[in-house]
């Protein structure tokens, strides 16, 4: 039988993330991955760590505490994973979205984000691409970009070089616990005793939670995104639509119209030349099948604003499934009935972004050294109850 000081369900960004920080306190961490690492959402989605576009007030403050890890954090683990400070616009289409965003920007700038408004000559300027008919945009030099794929692989390589022991082709079965609290995670592959397991599965956490009797209402929010053929930089960092702010924050935009399939842009170009063109927000369940009229609305949604794609082959497109809580904050968490079982997942839109910072709150969850406090209160499972 093997033992471990922590067992962490789940390879994606957040269970790789957290493995990093916790090889630092215990002496052996074990990660269960069912497939490869970074195989399911931090591997079917975009690559932004966008400041402006998150809520101000909590969700904002804990955005900027991750993206201040991203500082260093190449540095740190001593892996490039293609982090660039290249910039963030969200760009307005129409008359009524430049009101909101002017509210937007305005209430961004009072959160410390630093983000300005740009008329339409003064946007073009910065993204030729652009159609002539915008109204305008925003734009922020402290949006960021890294590739997810490398991000995963990193924090992983990172945390076997501390000591961490990543199984990958390893699904977890079932959880068994004694007297209320956890004693261990059995495997396809074996037993595995602890005193700690964090429940990192993102979209799947639900199922893992109920292996322990604990009801997870985080949902999958299924997202398509379009990849092109190679091409020429056309795109300078990442690109949202002012849709795509009101898609992402529709649960409390009440009186915001629906966009079809939920979509919105977004657009990046990754260092190998290929556009990632997103992207749809549905809740369907874990189909993967997808819709042409999704394909072709993307691509219609996203040749509207940059008229030049009319004439770029698409080469595939890929299917991610948003860890999606319904208040568009992850739960990081200890669960109090079940002692050593913890939760850090339902990221939804913003894990690739929030990474850093989750593996320092499982890390303080577990040490109790009271340093993130007041970031881990907003954040428990009983907002839920
Ligand atoms: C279309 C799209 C675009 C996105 N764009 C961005 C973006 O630009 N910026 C951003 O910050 N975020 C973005 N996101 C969100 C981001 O991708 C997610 O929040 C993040 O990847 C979630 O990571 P995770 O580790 O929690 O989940 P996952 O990556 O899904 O990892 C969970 C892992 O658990 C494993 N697992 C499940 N059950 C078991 C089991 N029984 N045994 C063992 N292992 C198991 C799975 O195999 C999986 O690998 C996007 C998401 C989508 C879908």
């Amino acid at each position: 039988m093997e033992i471990a000081d922590a067992v962490i369900i789940g390879g994606g960004v957040i269970g790789t993330s957290i493995a990093y920080r916790l090889a630092d306190i215990c002496d052996k961490v074990v990660v269960v991955e069912k497939g490869e690492v970074g195989a399911q959402t931090s591997g079917s989605c975009d690559k932004a760590i966008i400041l402006q576009s998150k809520k101000p007030g909590f969700p904002s403050k804990l955005a900027q505490a991750s993206r201040a890890i991203y500082e260093n954090l190449e540095d740190e683990l001593g892996i490039p994973f293609e982090f660039k400070k290249a910039g963030g616009m969200i760009v307005i289409q129409s008359p009524e979205h430049l009101q909101f965003m002017k509210q937007f920007v305005e209430d961004q700038n009072k959160a410390g984000i630093d983000v300005k408004l740009l008329d339409r000559k003064e946007a073009l300027e910065k993204q030729p691409c652009f159609s002539p008919h915008i109204v305008g945009s925003t734009y922020s030099r402290e949006d960021a970009e890294v590739n997810p794929l490398l991000l995963s692989q990193a924090f992983a390589k990172a945390s076997r070089q501390k000591g961490a022991d990543i199984k990958t082709h390893t699904k977890v079965l079932d959880i068994t616990c004694e007297h209320g609290r956890v004693k261990g995670v059995q495997t396809d592959k074996g037993y595995i005793a602890t005193e700690w397991v964090i429940n990192a599965a993102g979209p799947f956490a639900p199922a893992i939670a109920e292996m322990v009797g604990v009801e997870l209402t985080i949902k999958p929010r299924r997202g398509v995104i379009l990849i092109t053929e190679k091409i020429k930089p056309i795109v300078h960092g990442n690109i949202l639509c002012a849709q795509y702010i009101a898609a992402k924050h529709l649960t409390d935009n009440k009186g915001t119209e629906v966009p079809p399939f939920g979509i919105g842009l977004s657009l990046g170009q990754t260092k190998s030349g290929n556009l990632l063109i997103g992207g749809s927000r549905e809740f369907v369940g874990f189909d993967k099948s997808i819709n042409a009229n999704i394909l072709s609305s993307i691509a219609a949604h996203a040749s509207q604003i940059v008229p030049s794609l009319k004439t770029v082959q698409i080469i595939r497109s890929m299917v991610g499934f948003r860890p999606y809580t319904g208040d568009g904050l992850p739960i990081i968490d200890k669960v109090p009935e079940v002692e050593g079982f913890l939760i850090a997942a339902g990221h939804e839109g913003d894990g690739i972004a929030l990474a850093p910072i989750t593996g320092y709150l499982v890390r303080e969850l577990i040490e109790r050294s009271g340093r993130h406090k007041e970031l881990l209160e907003p954040l428990k499972l009983e907002r839920f109850k």
